[in-house]
């Protein structure tokens, strides 16, 4: 018979599948000999063992869940529901890969009406034994009975105000008793059953409703953000429970052992005395910062960092540890590898190698290549700032510059992002609930909670700037405003926010783009020396080119020239092409826009210097250009002289029922030889100009888009080559450029062999090559992809990340076929994907010569083609 559970000391760090980060790592720390609370562990597999049985815990699973509960008891001494020596327990969830606070735990299972006395006896505490009930009642009747938190915190927060209490703590044990009291009721209002007194029967529906709790909605939203798989089911831990919350010499807390933010070497933490569970995180008390521990309990404190390095040596690397404190006795709760940013992750992971604790190879796969976009994007402008005015201070949570307009609650976020534009979500603190309206946001500003709070740790993870515990602030959520300094801001006001200083501003501050750190330059060239990949960009522009050429890009793999054309200056000569009808007519307005074209490659090859550009020949459907307002066209008619109804009538021919299929791509230059010639010139009077003039030796090369037949492209070879030759024969300079094509027509991938044959290099537009084998419209196929993720039909958008299995195979075909027609054939990528991680990596196995992707994404490529190398 398979076996189901696992108790914490059969376990270890590498079973992370099976038991789940949190489960592998309590085996870990159990089996290095870490003061652990003991327990067991139900693994993933049950989880989707449960799925499959239509959400039941079968029989079988429950005899053997209690079989590990007698061995806990044994182990513990303590006993179920026992009227001396009762054990109490933790349920808690936990992933292969942490989803912080994503799902749901629940402290204190084990207690009812007897065992709440049988506990106040034996610890001669009855303020600690009724503080843990009215916590399980609460936490149970949420988590298990999905009976609204605000019921009883209402109940809470009016016991408090009657007493004229501050704080949870300053509850005494007859306020607890009542509120045990009242809860119960609310318990029994809701559910029409009394409060369930049997441990093991509230066991098995903790169990029921962590598993179930797998497919809440803000856990899902939290997999699809972060691309974790909704097949790999939890585990669920079952842990005998120590107590923070006995008295002043107890206390929980958190810590990471170097700065998430920053990755400086300095132990970060937060931590409260009489505490239990998420009050740290809670936002409840404003909790102390880890180092005044050092005054409250200096053995604990010693201990604690101790143990903190015993667990980075181990685990070489950054640790999020977890902790509770019982009467002066230190245990450990939960480890993991910590979330950090972008400039966190980079400098802890060259600390690390340095170090001398894990090697170069180790030291690149610690950062997450998507987590660089954080680092290209813009702070506060100096200038500015100096002028800005400060509102408030709170907690460097999650770095970055952000400006927006306020909204008090993630549901308005929601509602005004797309009036807005910029939002900023002004919280007093956040939970699981606003992830919607948080990923909306700019950034986040919270009045209470610190940087281990829920707020502060969803932003690091999506790289999302925030500012948190800004006590100055005064939050009123129900009318909408919050004021400082006796100044009131209303919903929809701007301000602006500094996740590197805490800062908090009046209204909007411009933003400057970043400047890269030693650490980045010195990370990227480790990763430059391992890759195999060539990193190239696509760039239309200048300003593009000089931007990834300052991220390290190799060249352009794609230029598109149709961007150039919709420039205001050239609009008109171009439309004047489309509707021309004779040839005569189409060269006189072609040699209208072959000085701009030309300009615009000048100053591109010059941006590049020696690197190779890849210029792609006209590609889009020529409607594309052409005016559909009636002064437009009413401007148009009298520009070139036709008259606006004939013009009309030459519009409307030129409609087409799928246009992403029609007349677009090497379709124009076989129909419209002379663009390509226009073109052609431009191109090579550009590279001829840069030569002489400034001694660049550019090899321009020239591709044409959505081939299919051999036969398209040898007609244009023949159009580009004479072209081109022509020019440079008269010209008396020598220069080269090659003459290639993208593949992104699945004929043209199945017949790559007979391509390559004119084709000097081959491109492929992943873009359209998608589009095509699946024959969806890429721009409509938003609409229905969501729904297919929905419905396990896709795991993946086949746009955002490579379809291995088809438009992969057709890619490995091309490369196969084009290859062995043309060995030195240069072959590269240049659609979307050639900035996705996994993308790349497909790219690097198959044998691409390059990828190209947009500026932002080449440090991401950079890192991911030579991650992809140490992956082998
Ligand atoms: P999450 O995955 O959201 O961090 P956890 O399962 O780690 O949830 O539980 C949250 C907190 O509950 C822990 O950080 C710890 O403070 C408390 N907790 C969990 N189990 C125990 C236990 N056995 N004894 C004492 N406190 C516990
Ligand atoms: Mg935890
Ligand atoms: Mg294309």
């Amino acid at each position: 018979m398979k076996k189901f559970v696992y108790s914490f000391n059969e376990g270890n760090r590498e079973m992370k599948d099976l038991l789940g980060g949190k489960g592998a790592n309590l085996a870990e720390m159990t089996s290095i000999g870490l003061p652990v609370p003991q327990g067991f562990t139900i693994t993933t597999e049950a989880c989707n063992e449960f799925y499959k049985r239509d959400k039941k815990i079968w029989d079988e699973l429950e005899k053997e869940i209690f079989e590990f509960l007698v061995k806990l008891e044994d182990q513990t001494g303590k006993k179920f529901g026992s009227d001396k020596n009762p054990l109490l327990v933790s349920v808690r969830s936990g992933a292969k890969i942490s989803m912080p606070g994503m799902m749901d735990t629940i402290l204190n299972l084990g207690l009812n009406d007897k065992v709440v006395n049988t506990i106040a006896d034996v610890t001669n505490n009855p303020r600690f034994a009724y503080d843990s009930y009215r916590r399980f009642i609460q936490m149970f009747s949420d988590v298990v009975m999905e009976i609204p938190k605000y019921l009883f915190e209402l109940v809470l927060d009016d016991i408090k105000e009657q007493k004229g209490y501050k704080f949870d703590t300053d509850l005494d044990v007859e306020d607890l008793k009542e509120v045990v009291k009242r809860y119960k009721k609310i318990y029994l209002d809701n559910i029409k059953e009394d409060f369930p007194q049997d441990p093991k029967e509230q066991l098995i529906k903790a169990v029921f409703a962590v598993f179930k709790s797998w497919n809440n909605k803000r856990a899902i939203i939290y997999r699809e953000q972060n691309d974790i798989s909704h097949e790999i089911g939890t585990a669920v831990n079952v842990q005998s429970m120590v107590f923070g919350n006995m008295g002043d010499d107890c206390g929980t807390g958190v810590a990471f052992t170097r700065n998430p933010s920053t990755g400086e070497k300095e132990m970060i933490g937060e931590f409260l005395m009489n505490a239990q569970g998420e009050d740290v995180v809670a936002g409840i008390r404003t909790p102390m910062t880890i180092d005044k521990l050092k005054e409250e309990n200096v053995e604990a404190y010693n201990q604690f960092l101790d143990i903190c390095s015993t667990l980075e040596n181990h685990y070489r690397d950054m640790q999020d540890i977890e902790f509770t404190i019982e009467n002066r006795k230190l245990y450990l709760l939960q480890t993991r590898n910590g979330k950090r940013t972008a400039k966190a992750a980079i400098r802890i992971a060259i600390d690390l190698y340095e170090e001398g604790l894990i090697t170069k190879d180790e030291a690149l796969m610690k950062v997450e290549p998507k987590q660089l976009d954080q680092l290209l994007h813009p702070t506060f402008d100096k200038e500015e700032l100096k002028n800005a005015v400060v509102l408030g201070r709170g907690l460097a949570a999650s770095p970055g510059a952000a400006t927006g307009r306020v909204c008090f609650t993630a549901e308005m976020a929601v509602k005004k992002a797309a009036e807005y534009k910029d939002v900023i979500l002004v919280r007093n603190e956040t939970s699981p609930e606003d992830i919607e309206g948080m990923t909306i946001s700019n950034g986040i500003l919270t009045s209470k909670g610190g940087i281990t709070s829920h707020a502060a740790v969803v932003a690091r993870g999506m790289g999302k700037c925030c500012v948190c515990g800004c006590e100055e602030i005064y939050i009123n959520e129900a009318e909408k405003y919050f004021k400082v300094n006796g100044k009131v801001y209303k919903e929809g006001d701007y301000i602006s926010i500094d996740g590197s200083t805490g800062n908090v501003y009046e209204g909007v501050v411009k933003t400057s783009p970043e400047a890269l750190s030693d650490d980045f330059y010195k990370l990227m060239s480790w990763a430059d020396d391992r890759r195999r990949l060539m990193v190239r960009t696509n760039a239309d522009t200048p300003e593009d080119a000089q931007n990834a050429v300052k991220f390290g890009a190799e060249g352009i793999g794609l230029c598109r020239t149709e961007h150039m054309f919709f420039e205001e200056s050239r609009i008109l000569a171009i439309r004047e092409m489309i509707v021309s009808d004779t040839k005569e007519e189409r060269e006189h307005a072609l040699s209208k826009i072959l000085p701009y074209q030309k300009q615009d490659f000048i100053d591109i090859f010059k941006v590049m210097a020696q690197r190779p550009v890849t210029i792609r020949l006209l590609d889009p459907p020529l409607h594309e250009f052409l005016p559909s307002k009636k002064e437009d066209i009413e401007e148009l008619s009298k520009t070139i002289n036709v008259d606006y109804n004939m013009l009309m009538s030459r519009i409307k021919s030129l409609h087409e029922f799928n246009p992403m299929l029609g007349h677009r791509g090497c379709r124009l230059a076989v129909t419209y030889p002379e663009i390509a010639v226009m073109q052609t010139t431009a191109i090579i009077e550009a590279a001829l100009y840069v030569k002489k003039e400034e001694g660049i030796d550019v090899v321009p090369e020239i591709m044409i888009p959505l081939i299919g037949d051999i036969n398209e492209l040898r007609y244009i070879e023949n159009v580009v080559k004479k072209t081109a030759d022509t020019i440079i024969e008269k010209s008396n300079v020598e220069l080269n450029y090659k003459f290639g094509t993208m593949i992104e027509v699945p004929r043209g991938a199945l017949t790559s062999d007979e391509v390559a044959e004119s084709a000097e290099f081959f491109s492929f537009g992943t873009n359209d090559l998608t589009q095509m084998t699946y024959g969806f419209s890429r721009d409509d196929a938003n609409k229905f992809i969501q729904e297919y993720k929905e419905k396990k039909i896709f795991e993946k958008d086949p746009f955002v990340s490579i379809d291995e299995k088809g438009v992969g195979k057709l890619i490995k075909i091309a490369y196969e076929l084009g290859r062995k027609t043309r060995p030195d054939l240069k072959i590269g990528i240049c659609g979307e994907h050639g900035g996705d991680p996994k993308s790349i990596e497909f790219c690097n196995k198959v044998g691409l010569d390059y990828v190209s992707c947009s500026p932002f994404r080449v440090p991401i490529a950079r890192l991911a083609a030579a991650q992809a190398v140490i992956k082998g």
